[in-house]
């Protein structure tokens, strides 16, 4: 038998989960404060929703997807991000037609991509994203990418950059795209296979490629941001004032792009700038898609959303050496010696667990002293001792681990007493 994890992934153990249970409830409240609503979709999908969702040009559907088919024959695919999850679910329930638009949900899970690991690439990783479906006003990108930023702080990150593009309109992008290929064209032998098929499908996908980043070429292609029609620049222009209206800081760098056809206008990136952060930066990346509800068969609806993943967070925030503090906090631990002692302590923590307190006791028949240890390390508040006479009397000896004061409480009236010491 393999008793080992599979590459790629982890064990998020008990003490490194309650860094990821703060994290999420901090994402969380953020969100409640935009009013996007969560939504949960099947962590498997038919594959050709990401093949069409995400496109099957990109590095993700055409080398990084965990697919199978069932034992029906089926063709499924573990979801490798949430996007087209989210928009097929908003097509099929005809979420267009609820009253409340736009649409803003949010989802948080794991999502499985085959990629090589390293720090900050996993296999499974957990992706926090949100997504504003039926709005084409720039506020709304501009509240997104503010989310996104609140996110960061929130959890004390403070090394960020933000980068945003805009990849026009349709016809802005047709043009660029014509000048692309033109400039791409003559020297196209140069760069890998995979730039080769692009640059008749998607060669705005060219200047996305990690392999061939560094060529000469890269660095002299046609801007998008010099094919930009009026109403794109109108329309990007618009989203700098909110953003700067916000004092939210930023540079634009003309090639950030995403691969796919339907995105357009808006796109953004966040980097964590944090010294000894490694070499993959990007923590968080989005942008608007009009076009992706209409391909799952919807009515044209235009889109916006991010995702991040919890993983590069938490990189960022050891990068910047964040100290977080945890409720860890113990109110009582009983220490109980003698076995009707200890039978008695079964009913005890039981009525303090139900009067909102949390409570734990010895369970390895320890001495007194080991159950103290126990009590320290499990940074009890306070210690309830029983023991045979003190039970004979009816009374409990009580102590405060801070102060170290002990004192009797009568059993009978136990609850009452600590509950006034919780005010
Ligand atoms: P990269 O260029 O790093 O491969 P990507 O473009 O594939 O990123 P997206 O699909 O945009 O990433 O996903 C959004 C975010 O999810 C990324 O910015 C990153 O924070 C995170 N992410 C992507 N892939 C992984 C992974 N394999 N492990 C951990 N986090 C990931
Ligand atoms: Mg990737």
């Amino acid at each position: 038998m393999n008793v080992q994890i599979p590459r790629g992934t982890q064990d998020i153990l008990p003490e490194q989960a309650r860094l990821w249970q703060w994290i999420e409830n901090k994402v969380k409240e953020v969100t409640k404060k935009y009013r996007y609503e969560e939504i949960r979709t099947p962590i498997f999908e038919h594959t050709e929703i990401f093949a069409r969702g995400v496109g099957d040009t990109t590095d993700i559907v055409q080398k990084e997807m965990y697919s199978f088919q069932d034992r029906g024959g089926r063709d499924l695919t573990l979801r490798p991000e949430g996007t087209a999850s989210v928009v097929r679910s908003f097509v099929e329930n005809k979420m267009f037609g609820y009253p409340n638009q736009p649409i803003k949900l949010y989802y948080m899970g794991p999502m499985f991509r085959y990629e090589r690991p390293q720090s900050g690439r996993y296999r499974q990783f957990v992706q926090f994203g949100v997504e504003a479906l039926g709005s084409a006003d720039p506020a709304i990108d501009a509240e997104v990418i503010a989310l996104a930023m609140d996110i960061y702080k929130s959890v004390g990150l403070k090394n960020l950059n933000l980068v945003i593009n805009s990849l026009g309109d349709k016809e802005s992008r047709l043009e660029h795209r014509e000048a692309l290929i033109n400039h791409f064209k003559p020297r196209i032998g140069e760069f890998c296979k995979d730039c080769q098929s692009r640059l008749e499908k998607n060669p705005l996908r060219i200047l996305d490629c990690k392999v061939d980043r560094d060529h000469e070429l890269m660095e002299t292609a046609p801007s998008i941001l010099d094919y930009l029609n009026d109403d794109s620049k109108e329309y990007f222009a618009k989203v700098q004032q909110y953003l700067d209206g916000l004092g939210i800081e930023y540079t634009v760098d003309s090639t950030l792009v995403r691969g796919l056809d339907y995105y357009n206008q808006t796109t953004f990136e966040i980097m964590s700038s944090a010294p000894g952060f490694g070499a993959i930066t990007t923590l968080c990346g989005g942008g608007r898609y009009n076009g992706l509800v209409e391909e799952f068969g919807g009515p044209e609806t235009p889109g916006i959303g991010f995702a991040l993943s919890i993983e590069r967070l938490i990189a960022a925030m050891e990068a910047e050496n964040v100290q977080v503090d945890f409720d860890d906090q113990l109110d009582f631990y009983i220490v109980a010696l003698g076995d009707a002692a200890k039978d008695y302590s079964v009913k005890l923590l039981a009525d303090l667990r139900n009067n909102g307190f949390t409570a734990d006791r010895d369970y390895q028949d320890r001495k007194m002293k080991a159950q103290m240890k126990s009590a320290n390390r499990l940074n009890a508040n306070y210690v309830v001792i029983i023991g045979e006479d003190e039970l004979e009397k009816g009374e409990v000896q009580v102590k405060n681990m801070q102060s170290g004061e002990q004192e009797e409480v009568k059993l009978s009236e136990f609850i009452d007493v600590v509950k006034q010491w919780f005010n």
